[in-house]
C-alpha cells in the first residue's frame, strides 16, 4: 500500500474498520513476523510463572479464522519447550525453529473456516534480540514485565505478531501469592489456593499482540481515580507510593482533557506499573503503561512521560497501525499530546515546543522520511520531534476548531481499528479548505524538514 499522497487523493474517503488492503501483506520492516492468511480472534492464555527459576508453564488457545486454504500456518514463539500443539482438538505435526512454530493440521483448513489452536509449553522466557536492545518478557529482581514494541510478544505466548490481528485475550497467571500480577484488561477473579494466586483478566477490546502485558511484582495499588471517572490504579513498590502519588497526581486532570480533545476513553481502564527497576523508556500496552524507578522525580520531562504514555492509549492502542512503517502516527500523535497537555495546563504554549524541536531538528541530519522511516530509524528521536511537528503543522492548516473535531472523528471512526498514513490524508482533507496533499508531501514525504509551520 502506497502512503504517497497526490492530488487526486485529496477526498478518498475513509476506509473501513479494520481496512483489508492493511492486513494482506507481510510487515515490511519485519517480513518474518505474523502469518497473514489467517486472522485471531482470541487468546486463551494459561500461565503458572515462577519468578524466583524464571519458570514459565503455559498454554494457550488460540480462536481463528483461515482468509484461505491452509495446509499448513505459522505461529510466531521464541524458543521453549513445546508440548502438544493441537488444531481443532486434533493433534497437529510441527516444526520449531528461528521463532516460527510451523504447524501442519491432521486436516488441511479451508478458505474461511473458523479454526481453534492449542499450545502447551513451558520453559525460560527471556527477551527476544532487537536492534533496540531486549524485547519482551524480562525477568525482574523480583518477578517480571513484558514491554513487546515492536516484536517482542513471541518472547511469552505463541501468537501472530502483526498489530493489525487484533483480539480478544484472556490472561490468566499463577504465581506465588505474595506477588501482584497487572494484565491488560479488567480483573475478573482472584483465587488462592495453597500458596499460589491466580489472577484472570479479560481485555475484551481488539488488541495487537504487541500491546499485550503482564507485569508480576511487590506492588501496592494506588488508587488515582475511580468510577464514574476512568478508573486509574498505579501498581507501586511500597517505598515508592508517596512519590508516585505526587508525580502522578494530575492524571486524572490529564484524562479529562484527553477525553475532551481525543474523544472518550477508549478502554475499560488505566493502569500504571512502576516496575521496581530502571528501564530505558516507559512503554505502553493496552490499557496498561509500564513506567521504571528512575521516571518518578517530578518536572515536566517526566511529566511528559505521563502524557504521553497515556495518549498512546488513542493513538496506537485503539487507533493501531496497519504496519510498523506508519510509526509516526503512534509517536507523532504523542509527542503531539505532551505539547497540548502542556499548553493546557499551563505550561509553554505548543507552538513554543514545535519551535523548539523545529530548531533542535535544524541542525540534525535529514534524512528521514517520517511516513517510511525505515526499519532503523523508527524509533529515533527525530521521528517523535517531526512527528509532533507534521501533527503542528495540520493543526496550522485546519484551523482550531476544524483540527480538534478531526482529531475527535480521527480516534471515533478508527476506535479499535488499523490504519496507515494515506487514511489520515483522507480523512483530514475532510476538514480542509485546501488541499492537504502538499502540506503531508512536504512533512511526511521528503527528508528535508519544512519551515516551522505558523
Ligand atoms: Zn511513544
Amino acid at each position: 500500500m502506497t502512503t504517497r499522497p497526490g492530488p487526486q487523493e485529496a477526498h478518498v474517503p475513509v476506509k473501513p474498520k479494520h481496512a483489508p488492503a492493511a492486513a494482506a501483506t507481510p510487515d515490511p520492516y519485519f517480513p518474518t513476523s505474523g502469518d497473514h492468511r489467517y486472522r485471531v480472534h482470541r487468546y486463551e492464555l494459561a500461565l503458572d510463572y515462577r519468578p524466583g527459576p524464571n519458570r514459565l508453564a503455559a498454554s494457550a488457545r488460540l480462536s481463528a479464522v483461515a482468509d484461505a486454504a491452509l495446509a499448513e500456518f505459522a505461529l510466531d514463539l521464541a524458543e521453549f519447550r513445546l508440548g502438544r500443539v493441537l488444531v481443532n482438538s486434533k493433534a497437529a505435526r510441527y516444526t520449531h525453529r528461528g521463532g516460527k512454530l510451523r504447524i501442519r493440521p491432521a486436516k488441511a483448513l479451508a478458505a474461511g473456516a473458523a479454526f481453534t489452536v492449542e499450545v502447551h509449553y513451558t520453559g525460560n522466557p527471556r527477551p527476544v534480540r532487537s536492534p533496540w536492545g531486549g524485547l519482551g518478557w524480562e525477568e525482574l529482581t523480583e518477578g517480571s514485565l513484558v514491554a513487546s514494541q515492536p516484536i517482542g510478544a513471541p518472547s511469552w505466548f505463541p501468537c501472530n505478531d502483526r498489530p493489525a490481528d487484533k483480539a480478544t485475550y484472556q490472561i490468566a497467571v499463577t504465581t506465588p501469592s505474595p506477588f501482584t500480577v497487572v494484565a491488560s484488561g479488567r480483573l475478573l477473579t482472584r483465587t488462592t489456593r495453597a500458596s499460589s494466586t491466580t489472577w484472570v483478566y479479560e481485555q475484551t477490546a481488539p488488541t495487537s499482540p504487541y500491546l499485550v502485558t503482564v507485569s508480576i511484582g511487590h506492588y501496592r495499588p494506588v488508587p488515582l481515580a475511580t468510577r464514574p471517572a476512568v478508573p486509574q490504579t498505579g501498581y507501586v513498590p511500597e517505598r515508592l507510593v508517596p512519590e508516585f502519588t505526587r508525580d502522578f497526581g494530575r492524571q486524572p486532570e490529564m484524562m479529562a482533557y484527553f477525553t475532551e480533545v481525543f474523544g472518550p476513553y477508549p478502554f475499560g481502564e488505566y493502569a500504571v506499573v512502576v516496575a521496581d527497576e530502571e528501564l530505558d523508556v516507559p512503554v505502553e500496552a493496552q490499557g496498561v503503561a509500564t513506567f521504571g524507578t528512575n521516571h518518578l522525580g517530578g518536572g515536566w520531562e517526566r511529566e511528559r512521560l505521563v502524557a504521553h504514555e497515556l495518549s498512546h492509549q488513542w493513538f496506537g492502542n485503539s487507533v493501531t497501525i496497519a504496519d510498523w512503517r506508519h510509526i509516526w502516527l503512534n509517536e507523532g500523535f504523542a509527542k503531539y499530546a505532551e505539547w497540548l497537555w502542556s499548553e493546557h495546563a499551563g505550561g509553554p504554549a505548543a507552538a513554543t515546543h514545535a519551535a523548539a524541536a523545529h530548531g533542535l531538528l535544524t541542525g540534525l541530519p535529514q534524512d528521514l522520511r517520517l511516513a517510511d522511516p525505515g526499519r532503523k530509524l523508527m524509533f529515533d528521536d527525530r521521528l517523535y520531534q517531526r512527528g509532533g511537528l507534521a501533527v503542528h503543522a495540520l493543526r496550522r492548516a485546519l484551523g482550531e476548531d476544524a483540527f480538534f473535531a478531526m482529531l475527535r472523528d480521527w480516534t471515533s471512526v478508527h476506535r479499535h481499528g488499523v490504519v496507515g498514513t494515506a487514511e489520515l490524508l483522507g480523512h483530514a482533507s475532510r476538514y480542509a479548505a485546501a488541499p492537504l496533499g502538499p502540506l503531508f508531501e512536504a512533512w511526511l514525504e521528503r527528508p528535508e524538514l519544512p519551515p516551522l509551520p505558523g
